[in-house]
């Protein structure tokens, strides 16, 4: 031992930057990678409640100063710091959950300002090069009372899922009811954002939205049993979308999308399943444009594309299409793994709902329905429907070719009897009369609209003719009318006169004026004669012609009036020797 001071090692700490830091409290967003995900306007509003501030404050005092452009102009305007006020931000909030600028940049601000990375997954953003930007979310706020109801029981965060915001999606599938748009308290649709929103909660009147049960349950919140299986099926699909995003190596491209629409419409083909035309209705035009990447399919069409190929959207969007099977390997349901519990089963109540529905369409009262009118209600092929109830389909089409062969058969009596109407009508206006459309004219009797578009033709050049050789008349007329009372007499608008016939028109107005020009000179020579004469005959007694004597004694009493009929008078009496 010694007592010699020990030499400690120096301990030289180097100095180390801290981690960054947010700006903003770097809040957890819920239930990210799984198909109940939180939406972007649900995050919002849970990161304004951390920082004990209404939404509308955050966003006009932290994010519009940080997020920078593009903001719609009428937002950032209205919702500058200053003024405070936030009249721009429904339209704020429809951007945001669209697939443009002002979604990714909103997101890109938002995790700068948060230090996270994650929370394009609140958005479909990853999805914005296969899916369309329109009709993708729904313009109105829903929500389902029993799920508030159950989080708040089970001590679970109160938040709005992405699921709800899609417009395809209009059920709550766990508790079986229609998502609810309306506030039952003040009767209002919500908004996104504002000083009262909050999830759970009524952004109007402040109530809450959730409800214990089915207790209050109403009928139109009722799904019809006919619906379910395509809500089932929508919620499950697209549920598996917003599950995939996270875990996608990088985000899908238009590419995948056009050699999926080709492979599906090689197999639709060879499978000799229904055409197109059934399962897509009437767009089935764009499906070569889609084929080919020069569209995007919209999503309601996306989904039932997926439906009838039996495949999930994820599938159809991510991976590369199967090569298409051999000729002999080729079923009736050419996708494997085809979803076979939401197809449509001819049996039990499926059946039955289709007897009512075919029964209900041969009793409906207007006009009758053809038998794809009411195949395209029920999502079915008409040749399916021939199959299973050939009987009922053979009235629609009989009951429909009656109505089509009386349509026409009234249609061609309105032309017919038309063609013998003096003066002849206006196709346009024909068939505005009786309730056709011209294209089903010209289309059913392209011979009588020829002969009656041209006899109205005819008839209207005659009507020009004539109307010329009237106006060419009222040049000649004595005295000269001016275009108002000819038009009047032909009980016509003169500016309609005027803009056909300018020059006649012009000529008939010059002449008018001219005579009555003439007329008024030849009025005041008359009148200077007569002032002459009367001042002269006062002078010949020796009475001084005054204004008002000679006025006075003139054949029409009154008073000489103009300053030249005075000058000329004060010439006349100095004339006469008088002074004055
Ligand atoms: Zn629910
Ligand atoms: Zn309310």
């Amino acid at each position: 031992m010694t007592d010699a001071p020990t030499r400690f090692e120096v301990w030289a700490p180097t100095r180390e930057a801290p981690p960054p830091r947010s700006r903003l409290y770097s809040l957890e967003p819920i239930g990210i990678g799984t198909p109940e995900v939180e939406s972007l306007s649900s995050y919002l509003n849970r990161l304004a409640q951390a920082h004990c501030v209404t939404v509308t404050t955050l966003i006009a005092h932290e994010l519009l100063p940080h997020v920078g452009t593009p903001v719609p102009a009428r937002a950032r305007r209205a919702a500058s710091p200053s003024r405070g006020g936030l009249r721009g931000l429904g339209q704020l909030a429809r951007r945001l959950y669209g697939l443009g600028r002002t979604a990714a940049t909103w997101v890109n601000g938002l995790e700068a300002v948060t230090g996270r990375c994650d929370l394009r997954f609140l958005t479909l953003l990853t999805w914005r090069q296969v899916l369309p930007d329109r009709h993708v979310f729904s313009p109105v706020v829903r929500w389902c009372p029993v799920c508030f109801d159950a989080w708040v029981t089970t001590g679970h965060p109160l938040y709005d899922p992405l699921l709800w915001k899609l417009k395809p999606i209009t059920t709550c599938v766990r508790h079986q009811r229609r998502l609810r748009s309306r506030c039952r308290a003040c009767q209002q649709p919500l908004t996104t954002f504002s000083g009262r929103s909050r999830p759970g909660y009524c952004s109007r009147c402040g109530v809450w939205l959730g409800t214990a049960g089915g207790t209050d349950l109403e009928p139109d919140e009722r799904l019809r049993e006919e619906d379910w299986p395509w809500q089932r099926w929508v919620v499950t699909t697209l549920g598996e979308l917003l599950q995939a995003a996270p875990r996608l190596a990088s985000p899908p491209v238009a590419e995948t999308v056009a050699r999926a629409m080709t492979a599906y419409k090689a197999a639709h083909t060879a499978a000799g399943r229904p055409s197109l035309r059934d399962t897509l209705g009437p767009t089935r035009k764009r499906v070569g444009k889609w084929a080919r990447g020069e569209a995007r399919i919209q999503l309601d069409l996306l989904l039932t594309i997926c439906l009838h190929a039996g495949i999930s959207l994820v599938q159809f969007l991510t991976e590369p299409p199967p090569a298409p099977p051999p000729p002999e390997a080729t079923a009736p349901h050419p996708m494997p793994g085809a979803r076979r519990t939401a197809r449509w089963h001819p049996k039990g109540t499926n059946r039955e709902a289709l007897r009512r529905t075919l029964a209900a369409a041969l009793a409906h009262a207007g006009p009758p329905l053809s038998l794809r009118a009411v195949a395209k209600q029920v999502a079915l092929a008409s040749r399916t429907l021939r199959y299973y109830e050939p009987e009922l389909c053979q009235h629609i089409v009989d009951r429909y070719v009656t109505y089509r062969t009386q349509r026409r058969a009234h249609l061609r009596h309105v032309l017919e009897h038309a063609l013998q109407e003096d003066p002849p009508p206006l196709l346009a206006h024909l068939c505005q009369r009786s309730q056709v459309t011209p294209s089903m004219a010209w289309h059913h009797f392209p011979d009588l609209c020829r002969q009656l578009v041209a006899r109205a033709a005819w008839d209207r050049h005659q009507q020009f003719v004539a109307l010329q050789c009237t106006l060419e008349h009222a040049l000649a007329e004595t005295p000269p009318p001016t275009v108002d009372r000819v038009a009047a007499k032909l009980g016509r608008g003169a500016n309609g006169l005027r803009h056909h016939f300018p020059d006649l028109c012009r000529q008939i107005t010059a002449r008018h004026q001219a005579y009555q020009h003439a007329g008024f000179v030849q009025h005041r020579q008359a009148l200077l004669e007569e002032i002459r004469a009367v001042a002269h005959a006062l002078h010949a007694q020796g009475i001084f012609p005054s204004s008002t004597r000679v006025a006075a004694q003139l054949s029409r009493p009154r008073n000489i009036g103009s300053a030249a009929n005075v000058a000329e008078l004060r010439r006349i009496r100095r004339e006469l020797g008088w002074k004055q």
